[in-house]
């Protein structure tokens, strides 16, 4: 009897969960056209609509713009020149290993200047594992993607003329058409930097359907039966005769290692199986991974799917550059040294941007990511002698800072410890003390950082936003090397870690520029751009003190003064003086549209600013204004970021702000409390654990909390713990449309500070 009722019971729970799985598909509430009503000047997340798995090693996009353009997809656009595989992180970094396909129907136009097909956006579906356009001549392609490979079902519009276009790209390509099996096979080299010189993407791309004619196009020159070729750049075509009730499957998949492998992956993803199956598993992936939150009970209208379009591009990168060889072990070439390795490698990505709150989501919700970036992150160090601090896929000489350091002491601090930390501490000295050929690899000006306590300017650009980065990758650096016990170095880097007191004129209240005398550079303007600062001014990079907010406000004079400084950061003109740039760049003119002073989300130097007012006993300005940015400034829409999406990093500010917390400083394993945007929110965490926060009561004006319990009992502080959160448990929110100014004010409840706390 007893048994039975245990089967009962279990058959209970399985039907209940197998209803609910039916019922709760996050992928589907996605719109991957959020950011792409992006141009040069002006950019609403520049982002483009990947078709993936997340974290996938190969994303696909159709491409609107030509070959070359960073603008792989703009909505604006009205013709697709191809179905482009990508590994592009951001426009402004670029592509490489690309390559298209490309199916048309009637004209046989090769030059992807020419070849673009009309379509207009109510013939579109755009999906995480899905996409689909029906072209204005009728020609109907779907695409989805596996994590390196895809399958595409295409319609011709008519029985004759039906050709399928394969871009090699250019850098040295190659294409070669086995008549007998239906493929072609080819390599490409295209690339924009950061790859050794045996770098390519080999492909294979197979069609269901008998090939009746081929050729290739080198030059502007089209060879009619040619049946291989290579260049600088080349294409191949192949002619098709189906009928127009049929449709033709073409299977891609590719490798960075080698031919061999890429049939591997071809053979291990897509072959044999249908577009079906394919796009089934990849949509059950994507809610797998989308799953492990789940928001209920929508405040603001369409806010859930602006949660799950985020959520996708925060799952997104860095990507797997890594094979599964025979033996089903992972190995990769390495964009280091050009050689196989065995293990991971992840890459395309920018800590400058993804440190603060992208790695900190992994760490909380993906631990096998974390996992893998970690042991990628010593991989490359191996390889190359550096930490990489922006990838793509090898070391890219963009933005600042060492905040590979961070990512490492952010996962350390929260258990993760897979690491030989000997080696990653040597790993973090070697960032810190040395450069690499790269300005942005390792530490640019180490020497008189190190014996100035600050990057003079102009010896250096950017120096100002360099030593404020330092000085938190400093404490980084101290606070991993004191939980191994190197006492010597933890003491000297904590002491470094103070290095942002040198820049902070406490006449102006503003980080400044000093020259190598140590006097200020003069004139000085708060609103000026570029120079000693980094896509940004002192309005901006002022609040840079991640680790000690408390030593920041001291010397803003106190806690209110600095609350007051904050304050005008909004009530500040928006007016900018574009220094060093020249012209105003498009993060300037995001700033000025958004209408908020100097307050600029669109760019990542403020984006944890608004989280500082818990640090200063006014916690309900942060929960005031952390709401009025999530209403105002996304939207699950084309323009639905207000500036450069980057990585996944402004979609995980509203990830976690949406949830009611945030990582403002990585390391500290601390979320500072913000004001939810749901009535529920459950985290599903590892061993199946779940944190729910609840704030039933909240409505577009109830967006401050009066009163919180964790667990049930009252809960003071302004920040939840990693363990708190990762223990599971309930997070009960009271909201009101009135500040409680007396929740949180105590000193005892304000979030880590390296001046107050000295935890360590
Ligand atoms: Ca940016």
């Amino acid at each position: 009897m007893k048994n039975r009722m245990k089967k009962i019971l279990c058959l209970i729970v399985c039907v209940v969960s197998i209803l609910e799985s039916f019922a709760f598909s996050p992928v589907d509430s996605v719109n991957t056209l959020m950011g792409t009503a992006s141009t040069f000047d002006f950019s609403h997340g520049n982002t483009y609509p990947a078709v993936a798995r997340p974290w996938g090693m190969n994303f696909w996009s159709p491409q609107t713009g030509e070959n070359g353009s960073g603008w792989m997809y703009t909505y604006a656009e009205n013709t697709i020149r191809g179905f482009r595989q990508t590994h592009q992180p951001s426009p402004w970094i670029n592509d490489y290993g690309t390559f298209s396909v490309m199916p048309l129907s009637g004209e046989l136009q090769i030059n992807n200047r020419l070849r673009g097909r009309s379509f207009s956006h109510a013939n579109e579906v755009a999906k995480p594992y899905f996409y689909q356009v029906l072209f204005d001549d009728g020609t109907k392609v779907k695409m989805t993607a596996t994590e390196r490979g895809a399958v595409f079902v295409i319609k011709f519009a008519e029985k004759s003329r039906q050709y399928v276009v394969v871009d090699a790209y250019n850098n040295g390509s190659s294409v070669s058409i086995d008549t007998l099996n239906n493929r072609i096979t080819g390599y490409t080299k295209s690339n924009c930097g950061g790859v050794p010189t045996n770098f390519a993407n080999y492909f294979v791309v197979d069609f269901d359907h008998d090939i009746v004619s081929f050729g290739t196009r080198t030059n502007d020159s089209v060879m009619q039966h040619s049946l291989k070729a290579e260049h600088f750049a080349v294409q191949a075509f192949a002619e098709f005769n189906i009928d127009t009730a049929d449709s033709l499957v073409i299977r891609v998949a590719s490798s960075f290692i080698g031919e061999e492998q890429a049939l591997l992956n071809f053979e291990r993803e897509v072959a044999n199986r249908s577009f079906a199956d394919v796009a089934s598993a990849t949509k059950k992936e994507w809610n797998e991974k989308l799953g492990r939150i789940r928001v209920e009970g929508e405040v603001i209208p369409n806010s859930i799917s602006t949660f799950y379009s985020c959520l996708y591009r925060a799952l997104l990168f860095p990507r797997m550059f890594f094979e599964y060889n025979t033996e089903n072990n992972p190995i990769y070439y390495s964009p280091y040294d050009g050689k196989i390795h065995s293990g991971v490698m992840f890459t395309d990505n920018g800590f400058w941007d993804t440190f603060r709150a992208v790695h900190p989501l992994f760490t909380l919700l993906y631990p096998e990511i974390t996992e893998g970036v970690l042991q990628s992150l010593l991989n490359a160090y191996d390889e190359s002698g550096f930490l990489p601090e922006w990838a793509s896929p090898g070391h890219r000489n963009c933005m600042i800072g060492n905040n590979s350091i961070s990512l490492i002491t952010d996962a350390w601090q929260k258990g993760f410890k897979n690491i030989d930390e000997q080696k990653a501490l040597k790993a973090m000295l070697n960032q810190a003390l040395a450069q690499g050929r790269e300005s942005s690899v390792g530490r640019n000006g180490h020497n008189d950082y190190h014996k100035l306590g600050y990057v003079p300017y102009p010896d250096y650009p950017e120096a100002t936003a360099k030593t404020l980065e330092y000085a938190y990758a400093d404490w980084c650096l101290a606070t991993f090397a004191k939980s191994i016990d190197a006492d010597e170095v933890a003491n000297d880097y904590f002491l470094k870690s103070q290095n942002y007191r040198n820049l902070f004129d406490s006449k102006l209240g503003f980080m400044r520029a000093k020259n190598r005398r140590g006097a200020w550079i003069e004139p000085f303007d708060a609103t000026e751009w570029g120079g000693p600062f980094t896509e940004g001014c002192s309005w901006h990079y002022t609040w840079s003190v991640f680790h000690d907010v408390e030593g920041l406000a001291q010397l803003m004079g106190g806690h209110s003064a600095m609350a007051q400084r904050l304050d005008s950061v909004f009530t500040a003109p928006n007016t900018y003086n574009y220094g060093t740039y020249g012209f105003p760049i498009h993060e300037i003119t995001e700033m000025v549209a958004l209408n908020m002073g100097q307050y600029a989300h669109g760019n990542q130097p403020i984006q944890h600013a608004i989280y500082l007012y818990n640090y200063l006993q006014q916690p309900w300005k942060t929960q005031q204004r952390v709401r009025d940015v999530l209403v105002k400034l996304y939207a699950a829409t084309p323009d639905g970021y207000c500036g450069d999406e980057d990585n996944g990093q402004t979609s995980a500010w509203y990830v976690f702000s949406a949830l009611g917390f945030y990582p403002v400083c990585p390391g500290s394993a601390e979320y500072v409390l913000g004001s939810p945007l749901f009535k529920k929110a459950t985290l599903l965490l590892p061993e199946g654990r779940l944190f729910e926060i609840n704030a039933p009561k909240n409505t577009p004006e109830n967006f401050y909390i009066r009163k919180a319990l964790l667990n049930g009992k009252v809960f003071e502080n302004n920040y939840l713990t990693h363990t708190q959160i990762l223990s599971g448990g309930r997070f009960d929110l009271y909201m009101s449309n009135q500040p409680n100014k007396k929740r949180g004010v105590s000193i005892r409840q304000l979030p880590y500070s390296y001046t107050s706390n000295k935890k360590e």
